[in-house]
């Protein structure tokens, strides 16, 4: 495109040509099962898609993605037709792109930024790349690089979430002998025991797993660091020259109000578990069994909240209710998520809070006492504070009740590791490549940011694979910089 095609394309009076709909099952079939909604482009869907790009000088896109994708190179790949070279395009910063095309917020990052949103819709980035990044694997396209020299040298990586499937994929290329160590049977992290099926295919998951232990990564399941063999071991018995913690942050957050031990009351982490990993959506088939409510609460605004609402959905309830202190501005969920809830008949409540769980008499929830609640001053994240309004209090039933109202840091590995520098909410300090306080030990993700993003944890992973690798190789950290201050 030339300057001045590029110039009447961006002009106020020329109007852009509208984005291309992605096919979606619709609710009404979806809600009988747990196939993913959106179906993803075609390859014509795609190219035309992608050649809505202005392949803008300055790409404002980029600034809004954490790993710093090259996003007008790839569209330019797949407008062109090129879409394995587009896929590897994109892999070139980010190594799981078929996970972040589906889950990333691209209309808060990417798309957010995109010129095209000002006066209309932005490129569809995001589901540019889960194209890209799906016809390279199911057209079996994906290339091993050339192995590097091995150097000797060992990493531990201890949990298989985004951001130790980052570091292990990029110190592998770099030659080091890399053993992930995993807690649960499988590799993945939220991405296969949170996100649910009809968001996230978890055999895409597990082809990026299979893809690491193809270069070379070892992985080692079942195995719970702090527990079953502690950092020290790994570093002083065991031989691993460094070690990086990838733990997340998945520790449910109580909301401490009566009725939370009644049955039916499960918090998010362990009913999407049961439901996700543990396939208790197919039992007896699977032996894991989950409560199915016909009248459900969910407590939470967040993407776990939806994940709960619409999984529940899927299970058999009738009615399903979000519950959420604040007002529909501030829902952290991203937006499609929230969208294809409400597709779903998923309702929901703004500006209200529980107060207690109350039981039917013989240990199960009956109903939820709640409270309307009004926004009062910006507390301080900057969010308007919820304030409860006097006299507000209601009763809704419900014979299933999910807490999602957020997470925090598992101690399990943490408080068995000494010399570990831990903030007051139990987060690790690392400064901004992830080394933490103890010689030898780097950590991102949840784990030091609190519960954040995949492309958040996946772009501390790659930083600090690139510390380790210096580390690795000379011994010592890189020299700090002013920035490299503590994040946690
Ligand atoms: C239900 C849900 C939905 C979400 N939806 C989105 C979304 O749509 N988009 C988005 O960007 N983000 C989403 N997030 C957030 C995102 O998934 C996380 O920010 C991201 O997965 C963090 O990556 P991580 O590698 O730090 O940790 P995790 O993904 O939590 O992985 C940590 C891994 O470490 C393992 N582990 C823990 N302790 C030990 C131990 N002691 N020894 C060995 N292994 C251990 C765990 O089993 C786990 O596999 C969601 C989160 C949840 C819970
Ligand atoms: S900002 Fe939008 S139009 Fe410009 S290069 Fe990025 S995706 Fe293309």
């Amino acid at each position: 495109m030339t300057e001045s095609e590029r110039a009447a394309m961006t002009d106020k009076r020329v109007k852009l040509p509208p984005r291309v709909p992605m096919p979606e099952q619709p609710a009404e079939t979806r809600v009988d099962n747990f196939l993913e909604v959106p179906q993803g482009y075609t390859a014509a869907q795609a190219r035309q898609e992608a050649q809505r790009c202005l392949q803008c000088r300055k790409p404002k896109c980029m600034d809004g993605c954490p790993v710093q994708v090259d996003i007008p190179a790839f569209l330019k790949l797949v407008a062109a037709g090129q879409f394995a070279q587009a896929a590897r395009q994109i892999k070139a910063s980010n190594c799981l792109p078929a996970v972040c095309g589906r889950v990333c917020p691209q209309e808060s990052q990417c798309e957010g930024q995109c010129v095209l949103g000002k006066r209309g819709t932005p490129v569809a980035i995001g589901a540019l790349e889960r194209f890209a990044a799906d016809y390279e694997r199911e057209n079996d396209l994906v290339e091993l690089p050339e192995p590097a020299p091995p150097t000797g040298k060992r990493v531990a990586v201890i949990g298989a979430g985004p951001a130790g499937l980052t570091v292990a994929g990029d110190l592998i290329r770099l030659g080091h002998d890399v053993t992930v160590f995993e807690a649960f049977h499988q590799a993945g992290g939220v991405l296969v025991y949170g996100i649910p099926e009809f968001r996230l295919p978890k055999d895409i998951v597990q082809a990026e797993v299979d893809y690491l232990r193809r270069l070379g990564v070892k992985l080692e399941l079942n195995q719970v660091v702090g527990k079953s063999v502690t950092i020290d071991e790994l570093l002083d018995e065991e031989g691993f020259d460094a070690a990086f913690v990838g733990v997340g942050a998945g520790l449910p957050q109580a909301m401490n109000i009566p009725g939370e031990n009644l049955g039916g009351v499960y918090f998010a982490n362990e009913y999407l578990t049961r439901v996700n990993l543990m396939k208790a959506y197919d039992f007896p088939n699977h032996d894991t069994p989950v409560a199915r409510g016909l009248r459900v609460c969910v407590v939470g605004g967040g993407n776990v909240a939806m994940d709960a609402a619409r999984t529940a959905r899927r299970l058999g309830a009738q009615a399903v209710c979000v519950l959420y202190r604040r007002s529909r501005d501030e829902l952290p969920a991203r937006a499609e998520e929230v969208h294809h809830a409400e597709q779903e008949g998923i309702e929901f409540r703004f500006l209200c809070a529980p107060l207690e769980f109350a039981g039917d008499g013989t240990g199960m929830v009956r109903q939820v006492r709640c409270q309307e609640m009004e926004l009062g001053a910006p507390d301080q994240s900057g969010r308007r504070r919820p304030v409860p309004k006097p006299g507000s209090e209601t009763l809704l039933d419900a014979n299933l009740v999910i807490v999602a109202i957020g997470s925090g840091a598992n101690p399990v590995l943490t408080r068995q590791t000494a010399g570990l520098n831990l903030n007051r909410r139990g987060y690790i300090v690392a400064d901004k490549a992830g080394a933490t306080s103890r010689k030898g030990v780097w950590a991102g993700g949840d784990i030091v940011t609190g519960s954040a993003t995949v492309i958040l944890a996946m772009g501390a992973g790659k930083t600090a694979a690139k510390a380790i690798h210096h580390y690795l190789l000379h011994g010592e950290t890189e020299p700090k910089t002013d920035e490299s201050k503590a994040v946690a």
